[in-house]
């Protein structure tokens, strides 16, 4: 597996995508939104969070600032009651107030679809850029989670630990019309059975493909 080239690497992504997409045919974005804006302000809550709960706390939320407008104009000690769940809710409300700030006045009240002007919003780093890219926008874009960091490393599509390398290697190596659909089935199967800090490899259905699920195989049958 060390001498492999970027083109048989290439074809095993492949591979793993194919087998992935059979596995989890409804793999995606399990943030619930209706608009790119209420996809950022969920992106932004499901920071040290897990989806599951952002969506509990969404519904009322989007009840309550129904526009850029309003979260712009949000009392923040009532938006901070309101996301208090969430954890983090001091730093994540002024991050909802100055986007949605910053999205009014300087791109017209509308998210904008490019990762560079993403990341000039406050509380939007690379991840949160590519998913609204990715799934508000359906561009291609690859979005480098908790899952994917530790998912990518143990298939050896990366060896990096800075999300942006490792955004970068997999650039290198997913076709652009599979690379959002790849977050989210890394996302299902991380969740599933990649998991951390010990994976299922003897449940794995890539594992033939995976350099770690070998190893860890290999070792259990003492191979
Ligand atoms: S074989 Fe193991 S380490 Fe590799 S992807 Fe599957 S569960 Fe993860």
């Amino acid at each position: 597996m060390s001498e492999e080239s970027q083109e048989q690497k290439r074809e095993r992504l492949l591979r793993v995508i194919e087998i992935l997409k059979r596995e989890y045919p409804d793999a995606k974005c399990t943030l619930d939104f209706r608009t790119s804006h209420e996809l950022l302000v969920a992106a932004i809550l499901a920071a040290q969070c897990t989806d599951e709960r952002v969506n509990q706390v969404t519904p009322g939320l989007f009840a309550r600032y129904p526009s850029v407008e309003a979260f712009a104009k949000a009392d923040i000690s009532e938006l901070e009651e309101m996301i208090k769940p969430t954890g983090f809710f001091r730093n994540k409300a002024k991050a909802i107030i100055e986007s949605a700030q910053v999205i009014l006045d300087h791109y017209g009240g509308k998210v904008p679809d490019t990762i560079e002007e993403l990341t000039k919003i406050p509380g939007v780093g690379r991840k949160t850029a590519n998913l609204i890219v990715g799934v508000a926008y359906g561009k291609p874009a690859v979005i480098v989670d908790t899952h994917v960091r530790r998912v990518a490393a143990r298939l050896g599509f990366t060896k990096e630990k800075d999300p942006a390398k490792i955004e970068e290697d997999l650039w290198n190596l997913l076709p652009p019309e599979e690379a959002t659909q790849f977050n989210h089935l890394i996302v299902a199967h991380g969740r599933m059975i990649c998991k951390a800090p010990n994976p299922v490899c003897r449940a794995c259905v890539i594992a033939e493909f995976c350099p770690e699920g070998r190893n860890r195989l290999g070792e259990r049958l003492g191979v």
